[in-house]
């Protein structure tokens, strides 16, 4: 079985699988062959993958010839099309999101997997891609906003006087916000952050930082741990607290996301506008719509002084260990789907099933199914 990785589309730094990874994967009784140059932007040079025992290929002989294809960012309609019929397509599809690809792969009989939907249990936790990126883009938030702050984030007694801490709120308490507080924390700022899940208060006291509440939050069980849409009354309750708290602060970093949803707008421009010059707003939901109302998505906006970021994929700006990450988190869905070297799709496991979009013209995971049926 020959088992491609490819090399992801201008702008996208990380690679599915570095060479650790892909030694790992030979020894499991495969055949690995990676695209040219597939990782030099993560500093993985082809000759580094051909000591571990892979060959280097061309895209187009990869997109013929693989049983299996790995990368990240999704193929082109017109390179599906030149995929075998029996091969395995495995990338972040956004397949929820992408349904005329959802369709073209059905409709192409071709079976594919999208690491965006592995289950959020226990069990795949070791598979989970939006974890691992999320935590690089909650640390890496921190750092860029460090980076721009004129002023320290710790508290410093010095000759020349003494410096107190820089104040950084952290809105959205999930994977992102909480590598994020604990970043903050770790550089020495006094940290302060706000989610609607009451779960997420007892992490972010853990982490050190003050947790800012906001009563009358609307939370559903069934919703798999994530948060729900809440109403009018509720966000403008928090949209009001926040302005309170926004005026203190030096950084905000917004990670509020609602999946399915536009993300849930938090900082108003009269926030903005209200805020320190100097202060620094990253904005992590910039894709799905923004948290600041006056984000752009990969853009920076001065508003008098205060700079907002919309950021698209920051786990891009840390390519070694994202794709490190990325690999290890495939390494762990493959062993589910690989066994003695070849092809073995177990639809009675629900990480499988689960994860996959497409087989044998067929949708099959729930989640495409019931967006088929909407
Ligand atoms: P996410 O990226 O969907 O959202 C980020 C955060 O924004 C969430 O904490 C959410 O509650 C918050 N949010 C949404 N609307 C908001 C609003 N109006 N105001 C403030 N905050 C708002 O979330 P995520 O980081 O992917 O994780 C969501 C949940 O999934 C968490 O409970 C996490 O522990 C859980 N999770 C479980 C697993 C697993 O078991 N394998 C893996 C990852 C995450």
């Amino acid at each position: 079985m020959i088992i491609g990785i490819l090399k992801e589309p201008q702008g996208e730094s990380r690679v599915s699988m570095l060479p650790e990874a892909v030694k790992t994967l030979l020894s499991w009784n495969t055949e690995v062959c990676i695209e040219a140059d597939a990782g030099s932007t993560a500093y993985a040079e082809d000759n580094t993958y051909q000591d571990v025992g892979a060959s280097i290929k061309s895209r187009d002989e990869l997109l013929r010839q693989a049983d299996v294809l790995i990368g990240i960012q999704p193929l082109s309609p017109e390179e599906i099309a030149l995929t075998k019929p029996s091969a395995v397509i495995m990338g972040q599809l956004n397949a929820l999101y992408n349904p005329d690809l959802t369709k073209l792969l059905i409709d192409q009989k071709r079976t594919a997997f999208s690491m965006e939907l592995v289950p959020r249990t226990t069990r795949a936790q070791s598979m989970d891609v939006l974890s691992s990126m999320a935590t690089v883009t909650g640390y890496k938030a921190v750092l860029m906003a460090a980076d721009l702050l004129p002023r320290f984030f710790p508290m410093f007694m010095t000759a020349a006087g003494s410096i107190t801490p820089s104040r950084v709120l952290i809105l959205g308490a999930g994977v992102a916000g909480l590598q994020a507080i604990a970043t903050a924390r770790r550089l020495g700022a006094s940290v302060f952050a706000f989610d609607v899940r009451q779960a997420a208060k007892e992490e972010v006291l853990s982490l050190g930082a003050k947790f800012v509440d906001v009563e009358g939050a609307t939370e559903d069980k069934g919703a798999g741990g994530y948060a729900v849409e809440q109403s009018a009354e509720y966000l403008q309750k928090q949209k009001d607290t926040i302005h309170e708290h926004a005026l203190k602060a030096d950084v905000i970093i917004t990670t509020a996301q609602i999946p399915g949803r536009k993300a849930p707008l938090l900082v108003e421009e009269r926030t903005v506008r209200a805020m320190k010059p100097g202060s620094v707003v990253i904005d992590l939901a910039a894709s799905s719509g923004g948290n600041c109302a006056l984000s752009q998505p990969d853009q920076t906006v001065n508003i008098n002084g205060v700079r907002i970021v919309g950021i698209e994929n920051l786990a891009a700006k840390m390519p070694q260990d994202a794709s490190k990450m990325y690999g290890k988190n495939y390494l762990n869905f493959l062993k589910l789907i690989i066994k003695d070297g070849n092809l073995n799709l177990n639809f009675e496991d629900d990480i499988v099933t689960g994860t996959c979009v497409c087989h044998d013209g067929q949708a099959v995971s729930p989640r495409i199914v019931q967006m088929q049926n909407s």
